[in-house]
């Protein structure tokens, strides 16, 4: 099995879906022409296939290991990492003032698929790291930003995030890690992080912790938050790895997949650290990394769906039964389930990193509203499309995709955990019918009207494909009229999964629709949006009505109700 990146997929999504143009009408992207971008997917592309595909099965079967409190990472991935490195993809997002291209962040979206097409395990690396260097460019004082991103951006160093403790998962205000000022205008971080990715490496160089914690005057929740730089090592008056600072890793958790991404329990021992940002400021500043992050975990989502794709359609070609196994409809039915829903996944991601960069460049109140708005729906729906893809390409398989030599459950392993990390995907729920409808649903609305004014121009040449979309975008119209018409937000908390993936449905189908139209009707783009709008769209029906079933019953039950 081989892996190929989906270059051309990709520059066509930039190009027909996700409105990647208009970036080039801004100051700020003006230089990214098409050859540019054309060199950049082409450059990724080829170092995911070459490099980067060959380590993703050792990297499952040697997992990175703690031996005398030193990580030693899983075979090739030094050298692996090294390659991306000297590429320069670490942070193609990166500032150029600092050593980056200073390209859109769809392009680091790009990236982050491809890598986790080639390795999950190992793409996590870079990723935290972009999320870090954007959290520093915007949050850091000069000194910090001039000492760590250049040496991020390179990949001489890398970076990770650590807000978990054992008692404060999604509720990140009840952590206890504390920070005492020492006097000289750093900090003593003490206590324990869990689940901490990339939380040590044998790559060299140095590991920057991005650290919350509370100041002695810090208030109890999220409000008395700091945030703090942590390094492995401290860096001396030349900026090199100095002494060992008071952290270590205590352990490394045996996970369901990405057995070649160390997760670390971190414990920090009155480790001196840096404020970035402001006192009691953490968690906006966290943010902006976890926004960041949050749009990377959605890249992994389609990342996932596409390698698990490319896998079973290989195997179907092969596999005989009654013939070759690609040739039965339920066979078929599942390869353009998956190929139709990777594509919808992959449009969102692009539309939503497409949002980021405009809000980036123009600093519109629009853009920023779009682009906050879009983010959850992207994170949550293209991580399940991920998660269903990869179960689908199991089922392909048949019984050799329960066995672990085809790669196909390393898949459905991996990409499991998407759905978790960076705030679950019910927490993302939460997030877009609640604070993403403080406004009340004026952004959602908004986007509601683009796509049925799009619907209508695209009905004179393909009513069949135009009008369910039109329809659709009707239904979801009143569901968010429901929505932000309930004030009892449990109500609204109570259909907010079932909400978001009928908001995606529908997004899904508008992407498809530009995809036939783009193509004039005819051809492999428009029979995949005929197969998307005809059979996977409909869900948003029962999806809506699920939505807004409200509360009431889900608490009528009493605990000895639910069972044992
Ligand atoms: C492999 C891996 C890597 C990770 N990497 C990092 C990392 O690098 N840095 C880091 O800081 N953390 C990391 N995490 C932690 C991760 O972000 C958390 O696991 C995640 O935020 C969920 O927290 P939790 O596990 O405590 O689950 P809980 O918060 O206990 O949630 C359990 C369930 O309850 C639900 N739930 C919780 N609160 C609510 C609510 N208010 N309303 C409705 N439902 C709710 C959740 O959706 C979930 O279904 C990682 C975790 C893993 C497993």
């Amino acid at each position: 099995m081989t892996y190929r990146a989906q270059v051309e997929d990709i520059r066509f999504v930039f190009d027909n879906v996700a409105g990647f143009g208009q970036l080039r009408d801004t100051e700020k992207y003006a230089e990214t022409g098409e050859d540019l971008t054309d060199a950049v997917l082409e450059g990724m592309g080829k170092l995911c296939e070459e490099v980067i595909y060959p380590t993703q099965r050792d990297g499952d079967l040697n997992p990175a290991v703690l031996e005398n409190g030193v990580v030693r990472t899983s075979p090739g991935f030094k050298e692996a990492f090294a390659a991306i490195a000297e590429g320069g993809w670490v942070a193609v997002s990166g500032p150029e003032e600092y050593g980056g291209m200073g390209l859109p962040l769809a392009l680091t979206t790009a990236f982050n698929e491809m890598m986790t097409s080639s390795n999950m395990a190992l793409g996590l690396c870079p990723l935290l790291t972009q999320g870090q260097c954007e959290a520093l460019e915007h949050h850091a004082s000069d000194e910090i930003k001039a000492l760590y991103l250049p040496k991020l951006i390179s990949g001489e160093w890398t970076g990770t995030m650590n807000l978990t403790e054992p008692q404060a998962g999604s509720d990140v205000g009840a952590l206890k890690s504390k920070a005492v000022p020492n006097g000289d205008g750093t900090y003593a971080i003490t206590g324990q992080k869990i689940f901490i990715t990339w939380g040590d490496h044998d790559f060299g160089g140095n590991v920057c912790h991005l650290v919350l914690a509370r100041l002695p005057d810090g208030v109890a929740g999220t409000k008395g938050i700091s945030l703090f730089m942590v390094p492995k090592y401290i860096p001396d008056a030349d900026g090199n790895p100095g002494v060992a600072n008071d952290l270590k890793v205590v352990s490394l958790e045996h996970k369901m997949g990405i057995h070649g991404s160390p997760t670390a329990v971190m414990q920090f021992d009155g480790a001196k650290g840096w404020l970035v940002g402001e006192p009691h400021k953490g968690m906006a500043a966290m943010f902006t990394m976890m926004n960041n992050a949050r749009l990377g975990v959605g890249a992994q989502g389609v990342g996932a769906a596409e390698g698990a794709y490319q896998k079973a359609l290989e195997y179907a070609k092969e596999r005989q039964q009654f013939g070759p196994i690609v040739n039965h409809a339920d066979v078929r039915r599942m390869l353009l389930s998956m190929r139709a829903d990777t594509f919808a996944a992959r449009s969102i991601v692009m539309s939503c990193a497409v949002a980021l960069d405009m809000a980036a460049a123009t600093g519109a109140e629009n853009w920023k509203a779009r682009a906050a708005l879009l983010t959850p729906i992207a994170k949550a729906f293209a991580t399940d499309v991920g998660i269903d893809v990869a179960e689908q390409g199991v089922q392909v398989h048949g019984g050799m995709g329960f066995i672990e030599e085809t790669g196909a459950a390393q898949f459905s392993r991996d990409v499991r955990i998407t759905a978790i990390y960076e705030g679950t995907n019910g927490i993302q729920a939460m997030d877009l019918v609640g604070r993403k409808m403080m406004d009340g649903g004026e952004a959602a609305n908004e986007l509601i009207d683009e796509i049925e004014a799009h619907a209508e121009t695209a009905r004179a040449a393909m009513p069949e494909l135009a009008e369910p979309v039109w329809q659709a975008c009707e239904s979801l119209r009143e569901a968010v009229e429901w929505l932000v018409s309930q004030t009892d937000m449990n109500t609204r908390f109570a259909g907010s999964v079932p909400f978001t993936r009928a908001f995606a449905r529908v997004l899904g189908g508008h992407c498809h629709l530009k995809a036939a139209m783009a193509e004039g009707g005819e051809g492999a783009r428009s029979k995949l949006a005929r197969f998307y709008i005809r059979r996977l769209l409909p869900e948003h029906e029962s999806l809506l009505v699920y939505a807004m079933a409200g509360a009431d019953d889900l608490y009528s039950f009493s605990l000895d109700e639910m069972g044992a």
